[in-house]
């Protein structure tokens, strides 16, 4: 029998609020009580890796804030990112696949906290909890989606689209006003140049859509941003919802997937 440790008040503090990362906001309330005594929660700072790839994964960090970057390798020198996480997500969950080492890096583009919890504990609670399980499944399922649509993106939309879905992208998961994002990290999240990315940022920001000052992007008109993202962005946005509710649109999100896949097998031939 899978029992708790008195470990609640150090890693929320006494807090009653709900939990701000969207997968335990997600769990049947008892389920998160016997789950807290195990977070603990952890700074994540800026520019550091959280989890590096080929090294055994050992814990699982619900967000709670900030923005992760997973990485994959393109060669010896070179990362790609594959997609954005927030606070609707957690990092290592594919350990419960049996998963221990992963080819992936997550790297902490913009800090903030995220509440951990061992892969040890957290495979224990999950075979004692049907809703966690759910929880955790739906996240790997949009894992696959959003890698799968990433691909699609990048082989098949302009840097202009790509650039505001990234930034949209981004204040979605982070809950952000200002993105302390430079030139020099968008060129690189995108895979591109960064004079590329300065030359696809200037009529966005002559027309207003957003201002950048000390190394800060403030998004402010969100509306506008959105006619030039592609569709990939309303693919991709995370569900902020309880599983009860995500689970009447588990058959079209297969489709979803199964019609992307397909799609980038045809833009790849
Ligand atoms: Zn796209």
């Amino acid at each position: 029998m899978w029992t708790g440790q008195d470990t609640l008040g150090a890693a929320l503090g006494g807090e009653t609020a709900l939990p701000r990362n969207f997968l335990l906001r997600s769990l049947p309330q008892h389920e998160l009580e016997r789950l807290h005594p195990f977070l603990h929660r952890v700074t994540l700072t800026p520019r550091r890796v959280l989890q590096h790839a080929a090294v055994p994964i050992e814990h699982v960090y619900f967000l709670e804030n900030g923005l992760i970057s997973v990485l994959a390798s393109a060669d010896e020198r070179s990362c790609v990112e594959v997609r954005l996480l927030g606070r609707e997500a957690a990092v290592g969950s594919e350990a419960l696949l049996g998963v221990n080492i992963s080819p992936l890096r997550y790297f902490v583009q913009i800090g903030g906290s995220a509440l951990r919890i061992s892969v040890q504990d957290l495979n224990r609670a999950s075979a004692e909890m049907p809703g966690l399980r759910a929880v955790l499944h739906s996240s790997l399922h949009d894992a696959l989606m959003q890698s799968s649509q990433s691909a699609a993106c990048s082989l098949s939309h302009a840097l202009l689209q790509r650039l505001a879905r990234w930034l949209l992208t981004a204040q979605d998961r982070s809950a952000r006003d200002e993105l302390p994002i430079t030139q020099d990290l968008l060129a690189r999240n995108l895979g591109v140049r960064r004079a590329s990315v300065s030359e696809a940022l200037q009529p966005l920001e002559r027309g207003g859509i957003f201002v950048r000052e000390r190394g800060l992007i403030t998004i402010l008109d969100r509306a506008r941003l959105e006619q030039f993202a592609c569709r990939c962005y309303r693919l991709m946005r995370p569900k902020l919802e309880r599983p009860e509710r995500a689970k009447t649109g588990r058959w079209p999100l297969f489709l979803l997937s199964l019609i992307t896949l397909l799609e980038i097998e045809f833009l790849a031939q």
